[in-house]
């Protein structure tokens, strides 16, 4: 965690001079952002007051007897937008507005963040404009729907796979001529120093929230937290404030897609290596010359083929555990999530559960496992409808 964007080895700013002004603007106003105890209130009481913290902690019995331990579900779901990503999305429209920026751009690839960046936008009345792949505008109609809905433009982009990596370039070719005005709002803890450290900051709330849940429900902190890693913001807003409690193990779960060995998934800590993407130097999944891999999930906010660096230390250094499930497994535990404990999560959130599911027996029946939902799953059910051949 050193101040400087560097997680062991990972990390740093690997950027065009035409963007370095923008990211050291960025770490000095994050760094007046944190001391100030006023603008820290503000978001305290828009998290509370807009969007709708704390989360519950959930007691799960069934499935406490299905994996023989107490099972705990941290419900991101029930946040605002319907998953945890409103957490950073809030973060950053409020310091962006603290730093005397007028405008917001962001990227997105299944639309999500894209979503949560227009809410920030209309409740703060700062105008948005999102850079989104053709393709995936092709496929994501309904989000594209919402966003315009909430007052923000949508740009295509054309270039390269018409997906979500050029979708981040051409944000940041906005961001690099605009950055006096405009604030660039990544959705994820990657790309270049001071994001990783930031957005994890702002979704710690998460993982400090669980843990005086925990003390006040059972009396002492969990066991194992187990959360799912598309960029890494969820899973490490779950594990940051556990880190110094050796006593608390961690799993990150990753999209298996189709299978690890099919390479049709999008697992960067499981089979990745070591290289720059958007900015920062972390594992990403690239072929033998350095070329980004297409990645592959049923879960689109796990379509990424880049993770964030403090993730990429910490399994390095054999902190956290990180494991892979495919898409037949994540869609069992979400059915089965729904049967057992009447709650739909996110295809995303399904792999943290199939997770769960593949450590049953390993904890002793008293031992506390948490899992992180990260959002709920709504937005999957036509994908969901049309794989079983159901018509909705
Ligand atoms: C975007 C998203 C994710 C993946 O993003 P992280 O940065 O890895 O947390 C996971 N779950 C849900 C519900 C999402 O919308």
């Amino acid at each position: 965690m050193s101040p400087d964007g560097w997680f062991g080895s990972f990390g740093g700013q690997y950027l065009p001079e035409s963007l370095m002004e923008a990211v050291l603007a960025l770490e000095a106003g994050y760094a007046r952002f944190c001391e100030d105890r006023a603008a820290r209130g503000e978001l305290d009481r828009l998290l509370a007051g807009f969007a709708g913290r704390p989360t519950p902690l959930t007691f799960a019995p069934r499935l406490s007897e299905d994996l023989g331990c107490r099972v705990y579900l941290k419900r991101e779901d029930l946040l605002h937008g319907g998953a945890h990503k409103l957490n950073n999305t809030l973060g950053q429209a409020l310091l962006a507005r603290y730093m005397g920026r007028t405008r917001l751009i962001a990227e997105t690839g299944a639309g999500q963040h894209g979503v949560a960046t227009a809410i920030v936008g209309a409740a703060l009345g700062l105008p948005v404009e999102i850079y989104m792949g053709a393709a995936d505008i092709e496929r994501q109609r309904l989000n594209v729907f919402r966003m315009e809905l909430l007052g923000a433009r949508v740009h295509p982009v054309e270039s390269g796979t018409r997906t979500l990596k050029d979708a981040v370039n051409a944000a940041l070719r906005d961001w690099a001529a605009t950055s006096e005005s405009t604030h660039y709002l990544l959705g994820t803890a990657a790309g270049p120093h001071p994001y990783p450290t930031m957005v994890r900051d702002f979704q710690s709330v998460i993982g400090t929230e669980l843990r005086a849940q925990c003390l006040a429900a059972e009396g002492r902190l969990p066991d194992l937290l187990i959360a799912c890693i598309g960029g890494g913001s969820n899973a490490i807003g779950t594990f940051a404030p556990s880190l110094s409690d050796p006593s608390v193990r961690m799993l990150g779960v990753e999209a298996g897609g189709e299978g690890l060995q099919t390479g049709r998934h999008g697992a960067t800590l499981c089979c990745g290596s070591p290289g720059v993407l958007h900015g920062t130097l972390s594992y990403l999944l690239q072929d033998p010359e350095g070329q980004v891999a297409e990645t592959h999930s049923l879960a689109a906010g796990l379509d990424y083929p880049g993770v964030g660096p403090e993730l990429t230390d910490l399994v390095q250094r054999g902190r956290i555990e990180c494991t892979a499930v495919t898409d037949d497994d994540a869609v069992d535990a979400l059915g089965y999530l729904a049967r057992r404990e009447g709650i739909i999560p996110a295809l995303e959130s399904a792999h943290a559960v199939a997770g769960a599911r593949q450590r049953a027996g390993s904890l002793d029946r008293d031992e506390i496992m948490v899992i992180t939902l990260s959002g709920r799953g709504d937005k999957d059910m036509h994908d969901l409808a049309r794989r079983r051949g159901v018509a909705v």
